[in-house]
């Protein structure tokens, strides 16, 4: 938890930052869908102009009210950003005859009203082409707000596949981790959620999706869009596994995405996705340096505020190449010399320079979480330490220590000697210990909450603080009902067949599905596909080009229809042919999407 010296130099610089070419705000400063239902409320964060309440790390105050000035910026001539109306940046470049948007935010209604609130100073511009930096929802679910397509519409190689994977392999764990890692469900207030350090929330309206157009697949390639020229520097394995920087040489000004914004990014955050990689981070930061840097009078990004002035983009970038090699580098330094994860995350220190950083700091990301992704990425989850390789899970072990530490009050009692000391970690592993023991032992579930509570608000890291407080609301509350995970419709629609059924593979319940076997065949004349499917052993096995044996069953549809089948729909005007059974058989061992599951408690 280290502290920023309250009115340092630094400080002072990003203040003027985040409030530079301020043109106007949104009044109200909330989004609604159509039916009414409020998506983006901005001024419910009002209450971050307080001063600093002692509910709350000052660093992490003291950036989300910067997060919290939302509206129109002028970054530099005919270059603009809306920001603080959705989690991300949307930035707006114009052109000949209309305006490139990049990032266009992570739902319909929020890119709709920023797209609105540029017209309204800025003239009705059409847009012209849409850039998506990478793969996650904040910068591409707001697409159809400002295009309906018909617009080069940009990506970088392999963006729609990691689109896919991120809501379909994974979709309901992280959807459900990411109600954590965003405190979606906190109230705002002094003592709740004040932002994840990345911006101060994630929007929950409708996430559109146009397949790219345009992909940017090597690093110099360039594109002219509207007369807007771009030089775009491909970065896989930063914040998410496809991503890129790009330059513009008329306005000189270096876009940075979510590689070097105002804070510690996560190379693996708390909502869970494939581990980035921190040394790739650190390179890619050092070639933009060399290659743009001294073409840039500005930098800016998908997240905060821009930095103005040659020597300050290439100090962002060399604290942030420095930060992400150190990280990387001490960590395998360490882990060779035989310390794991959790103890290389203690030993660390960061360099003072590094340490002093304003631009750095862990406010979404944390030197702790990064130190355990890196040593993940190259040893995995096991720590090599034995007792660890057949852990009992956490019910049967917490139900054993308790046992041996004389039952749950006298584990309450220890607990609250640790809390009152100070050691809040400590406390909070052994009530967890008695909450997964018993999860209606009251006085451990109230004690808990108050220990994450006392968490919460002591961390600078605005994700930590969300997953904190979230575990503290629903040991008290419960958990909140979620309507079930359901795939984007338009990610749904941009997924190919085969990767459909990678889904319906993921759904089939094993041991349900132990003693059937069958086969069948989707034909997809529209597609000109032929796929099989065989269910074996539990396990649904897909062919994109089916044997010569026939199968149990063949099916002649469009994909609509097969996705309509799989859901167990009843679906016109498909073609069978064989055992119809088969299909029914299928559809009967797959799991039905999850909705909310359990995690501060068994
Ligand atoms: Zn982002």
């Amino acid at each position: 938890m280290r502290n920023l010296p309250l009115h340092d130099q630094g400080d002072a610089d990003t203040v003027a930052d985040a409030e530079r070419g301020f043109v106007a705000a949104l009044t109200p400063g909330v989004v609604t869908t159509a039916d009414g239902r409020v998506i983006w409320d901005a001024d419910s964060y009002a209450f971050l102009h307080q001063e600093c309440p002692p509910t709350a790390h000052p660093g992490l105050w003291r950036h989300a009210r910067l997060c919290s000035r939302q509206g129109l910026y002028e970054v530099t001539e005919g270059v603009y950003q809306v920001r603080g109306l959705d989690l991300a940046n949307m930035t707006l470049v114009e052109g000949d005859e209309g305006v490139v948007v990049i990032d266009p935010l992570g739902s319909t209604e929020c890119a709709r009203a920023a797209l609105g609130l540029y017209r309204a100073h800025r003239g009705p511009r059409p847009v012209t082409g849409v850039i998506h930096t990478h793969s996650h929802v904040d910068h591409f679910g707001g697409v159809r707000g400002v295009t309906g397509g018909g617009v080069p519409i940009v990506a970088p190689a392999g963006f729609l596949e990691h689109v896919i994977a991120e809501h379909v392999h994974a979709g309901p764990a992280t959807a459900r981790r990411s109600v954590y890692a965003n405190g979606t469900a906190l109230d705002r207030d002094p003592s709740g959620q004040i932002g994840t350090g990345l911006g101060l929330a994630l929007s929950t309206g409708t996430v559109s999706l146009i397949p790219p157009t345009v992909s940017v697949d090597r690093t110099g390639q360039e594109e002219t869009i509207d007369g807007v020229r771009i030089v775009f520097q491909l970065t896989p394995g930063t914040a998410a596994p496809t991503g890129m920087n790009l330059h513009l040489p008329g306005p000189s000004a270096l876009f940075l995405a979510d590689n070097a914004t105002r804070a510690l990014h996560d190379v693996l955050g708390p909502r869970g996705a494939p581990v980035g990689d921190a040394r790739a981070w650190s390179r890619h930061l050092d070639e933009a340096a060399a290659l743009f840097a001294g073409r840039s009078d500005v930098a800016l990004a998908s997240h905060h505020w821009p930095t103005w002035g040659r020597d300050r983009i290439v100090a962002l970038l060399s604290a942030h190449r420095d930060l992400y090699a150190y990280l990387h580098d001490q960590t395998l330094r360490l882990m060779n010399s035989g310390l794991t994860g959790t103890e290389i995350a203690e030993a660390l220190r960061l360099p003072p320079e590094l340490e002093r950083a304003a631009c750095t700091r862990g406010l979404h990301g944390t030197a702790v979480h990064t130190v355990k992704a890196v040593y993940q990425r190259y040893l995995g989850w096991y720590d090599g330490n034995p007792a660890h390789l057949w852990e009992h899970p956490p019910r049967e072990s917490a139900t054993r220590y308790v046992e041996c530490l004389g039952g749950g009050a006298a584990v309450v009692a220890h607990a609250r000697r640790y809390a009152e000391a100070g050691d809040l970690r400590f406390a909070a592993q052994l009530l967890n210990q008695a909450v997964f023991a018993d999860e209606g032992n009251k006085e451990a579930r109230d004690l808990l909450a108050e220990v994450y509570t006392r968490l919460g608000h002591a961390v600078e890291s605005g994700a930590w603080r969300d997953c904190y407080l979230t575990g503290a609301k629903e040991l008290v509350e419960g958990i909140a009902p979620a309507a079930p995970y359901a795939v984007p419709t338009e990610v749904l629609a941009a997924m190919s067949v085969e990767q459909v059924f990678d889904l319906i593979a993921s759904r089939v319940n094993g041991p349900r599905a132990w003693r059937e076997r069958l086969s069948v065949d989707w034909y997809l004349p529209d597609l000109g596909e032929r796929h099989r499917t065989t269910l074996s052993n539990g396990a649904l096995i897909h062919q994109a080009t089916p044997p010569d044996e026939p199968a149990d069953l063949t099916l002649k549809l469009t994909k609509a229809q097969l996705v309509g089948l799989l859901a167990g729909r009843n679906v016109e005007g498909v073609e069978r042919e064989g055992d119809t059974t088969a299909l029914k058989r299928l559809v009967a061992v797959l799991d039905p999407p999850l909705d909310g599951f359990a995690v501060v408690t068994p």
